[in-house]
Parts: structure tokens; C-alpha cells; sequence
């Protein structure tokens, strides 16, 4: 591989969504090396103007008769994703609450509908806030979770997972991209092996929508949810999605029986009687002017294509770890992430002992990666508006600092963000 600046600009002349960059606020102005889009997307830039038509428009000069538009607003913008990103039909994804609240949501749901089994699974390397979630409801329903162990940088082993499956088990809750590695897990594999032993499988898309393809149809999943201000580009605290396989709407019911769910809302009924459709999984007033701006990012990623963005996503973390290997390993830097591009998602991770260190001295030249626990680095590749010039120089700059060692000046001591 010719690891050239030359080569990479080469790459970038001939990079198919090239144009996309320019559609994004700062994006080739602020002189950033962002390469923390799987955390904070960046702005696209039609999302100001968007919301400013929703706030002077729609609420300033049509307010309460603005619902007319905004009731649908949220399976919209949920077929949207379902059509243009998730590889799912219309009618199987809305747009509401936090990743959180729906996680909740819907593994209670799942778990409701295994009555007599016990035992819930997860992985012990997943995100906080989906074992948290997990421990949660064992907890109070009187379940046991199961912890399955994953490697830190290879992820989730399928034959380990195949031990913690069987016919306790109701509800197994798994990310379909790592968030510490980028690692891939095998979306369909997994649903079918879970589904021999009867039991569902809720997938957390959170760092895989607007990365890869998920295809949800075609890989027969059930039940994911995920969120819209990584890849998807929505901004911060923007509404997350939920997906329920079509066939499987009716036989569930949410905990949270709110009256956005309700037949015949404005009825005003007496008892709670959920809509049959994906509606049934929304719980109240939703954040309307948050979901402007999920439409805008998630129309991006829809006209460049998720397999696009995949194939590039590759590209980019190829160099990454060609670049790592050429010139960090020297310095004690290693991979964190499957070297296997067909394993990963659109972030590489690499560790060093330093790593807090070097996350803080790249920020103050210019480059935004994060830092994740033990000890690693996170590079993330959002191929949207990363090109290939960007990424040979972000590893051009921490080359630099592990040669001079300017990183050992930084405190050791970590923020509270990361
Ligand atoms: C980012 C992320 C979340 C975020 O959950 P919120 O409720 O939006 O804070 C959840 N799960 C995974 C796997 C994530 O990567």
C-alpha cells in the first residue's frame, strides 16, 4: 500500500462522496481533524434552516394547528430510516425517546412476550447504558442476567455467545458494531442462532446506522433500536429510533402506556387500547423540533447509500491501520480493532498506555478523536465528510507527538467527558 500523502489524495479525487463533505457546516472551514462523528455528528448544513422553518412556520405562525403535520411526523421520519438507511420496511421504525427509553421499551416488551423464562443475555464489553438497562429490568422482574464475555478489540465471539443460548433465555440485548472496537458481529447468524432456542434478540444499531448496512429485512431481525446523532447526523440529544419487525407489532405491548400509542388518541378513551401498528410503540408529546433535524441527517446518509458509505468507511479505516502499523507501532501504539476490514465498523481503535495523554495533545493540534477506556484512542471515520487527506494527516500529527513525546506534558488525571 503506498502510504503517500500523494496516495491519499488520490483517493480523495476519486472518492465517489466527495460532494457530500461541502453539505456539512465546518467541514473543510474549521481546520478540524473531526474524527469524533460516531459521538457528535456534524451539522449538516441545511439543518439550521430547517429548524428555523419549523420554529417561525410551523410553530410561530401555525402553532397548535401545526399538529396536522407534526402527528405523522415521527413514522416519517421513522420510514425514512426503515426505506434509506435500516434496510427495513415502512411501518417498522419510529422515531422517539432516547436509546435508552427504547431499549427499555422494547426488551420489556420482548421479555412479556417469553413468559416462563428467566434469564436475559448481554454482552460484558456492551455499552453502559444497555447492560444498565439490562440489570434494570432482571432486576425487577426477578430474572438473571447473563454476562457474556467479548474481546476488547475482536469483539463478541459467536461460539461464546452459542454457550450462553438456551431455553431460559428470553431476551438476548447486543450491539451490531462495538462501541469501544468498531467491531462487526454477525447481525443474521446471531438472530438465528437466538431464535432456535426461542428466544428474540434486541440489536443496538447506536455506531452501525449510517455506517453499514444493517439490512433488518434481510437479516431477519426482530426488534433494534438505536440512536440518531452518531452517523445519522441529528445533533445532540436528538430522538432515537426503534424498529419492530412488521409481524411481530401486534403480539407486543410496551410498558409505557402513554397516549401517543393510543386508538384513537384524541378520543380521549377510558383504557389504554395501543394502536396495531409501529404507533404503538410511541409513549407521548414527541420532541418535534429535535426530529427536524433527524430528518435532514438522515436524508444525507439515504442519498449517499449506507453500502457506499460502508465501502469508503472501509477505505478510510484501512489506512488508518496500514498508517498505525507503518508508523505508531514503533512508539508502542497497537490496533484495538479487528484487523479484518469485512469486521469492523467506521471507527479503529488503537491503544497505548498514554492514551489520555495523546487524546489531549491531538485536540490541542487540531484533532478530535476520543478517548475510551482502559487505554485507546477512538479514530471515528464518518465517510460522509472524512476523506483520506484527513486521516493520513490526523496520523501524521500523532505520529509527531509520540516522536517528540509532547504528549507527556498533559495531565493524567481525566475529564468527565471523554
Ligand atoms: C451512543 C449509544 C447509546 C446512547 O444512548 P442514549 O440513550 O442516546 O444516551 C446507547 N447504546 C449504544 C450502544 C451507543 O453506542
Amino acid at each position: 500500500m503506498d502510504l503517500s500523502r500523494a496516495a491519499a489524495e488520490a483517493c480523495d479525487a476519486t472518492d465517489p462522496l466527495a460532494g457530500f463533505r461541502g453539505r456539512f457546516a465546518g467541514a473543510g472551514t474549521d481546520g478540524l481533524l473531526y474524527l469524533d462523528g460516531n459521538s457528535l455528528g456534524r451539522m449538516p448544513a441545511a439543518t439550521p434552516a430547517a429548524l428555523a422553518r419549523a420554529v417561525e412556520e410551523e410553530w410561530g405562525r401555525g402553532l397548535v394547528g401545526s399538529w396536522r403535520e407534526w402527528i405523522g411526523q415521527a413514522g416519517r421520519v421513522g420510514d425514512l430510516l426503515a426505506t434509506g438507511v435500516l434496510g427495513a420496511r415502512p411501518g417498522e421504525v419510529l422515531v422517539c425517546d432516547s436509546t435508552t427509553v427504547d431499549l427499555y421499551k422494547l426488551l420489556v416488551a420482548a421479555a412479556d412476550a417469553r413468559p416462563g423464562r428467566d434469564v436475559l443475555v448481554c454482552c460484558a464489553d456492551d455499552f453502559p447504558t444497555d447492560r444498565y438497562v439490562v440489570a434494570g429490568v432482571a432486576q425487577a422482574r426477578g430474572m438473571t442476567v447473563r454476562e457474556v464475555p467479548a474481546d476488547l478489540d475482536e469483539g463478541l465471539d459467536p461460539a461464546v455467545l452459542a454457550g450462553a443460548l438456551d431455553e431460559r433465555v428470553a431476551v438476548v440485548v447486543l450491539s451490531a458494531v462495538a462501541y469501544r472496537s468498531g467491531a462487526l458481529a454477525d447481525v443474521a447468524a446471531t438472530t438465528r442462532a437466538a431464535r432456535e432456542v426461542g428466544a428474540l434478540v434486541v440489536w443496538d444499531l447506536s455506531h452501525a446506522a449510517g455506517a453499514v448496512p444493517v439490512d433488518l429485512a434481510a437479516n431477519g431481525v426482530d426488534l433494534a433500536v438505536g440512536c440518531t446523532y452518531k452517523y445519522l447526523n441529528g445533533g445532540p440529544g436528538a430522538p432515537a429510533f426503534l424498529y419492530v419487525r412488521r409481524e411481530l407489532q401486534e403480539q407486543l405491548r410496551q410498558p409505557i402506556w402513554g397516549w401517543f400509542g393510543q386508538r384513537d388518541q384524541f378520543a380521549m378513551g377510558r383504557a389504554y387500547d395501543p394502536v396495531p401498528g409501529i404507533e404503538r410503540f410511541a409513549v407521548g408529546t414527541p420532541p418535534v423540533l429535535a426530529t427536524v433535524a433527524v430528518e435532514v441527517g438522515a436524508g444525507l446518509v439515504a442519498e449517499a447509500g449506507v453500502d457506499r458509505l460502508a465501502a469508503k468507511g472501509r477505505a478510510l479505516g484501512g489506512l488508518v491501520v496500514a498508517l498505525a502499523d507503518a508508523w505508531l507501532a514503533p512508539h508502542g501504539v497497537a490496533l484495538a480493532s479487528p484487523r479484518d476490514p469485512a469486521r469492523r465498523g467506521s471507527h479503529v481503535t488503537l491503544t497505548h498506555p498514554r492514551a489520555w495523554q495523546l487524546t489531549q495533545a491531538l485536540v490541542d493540534r487540531g484533532v478530535v478523536p476520543d478517548f475510551r477506556t482502559p487505554d485507546r484512542v477512538r479514530l471515528g471515520l464518518p465517510p460522509l465528510y472524512t476523506r483520506f487527506t484527513d486521516v493520513w494527516d490526523a496520523m501524521d500529527r500523532l505520529r509527531e507527538v509520540l516522536a517528540t513525546g509532547a504528549h507527556e506534558g498533559y495531565p493524567d488525571v481525566r475529564a468527565r467527558v471523554t
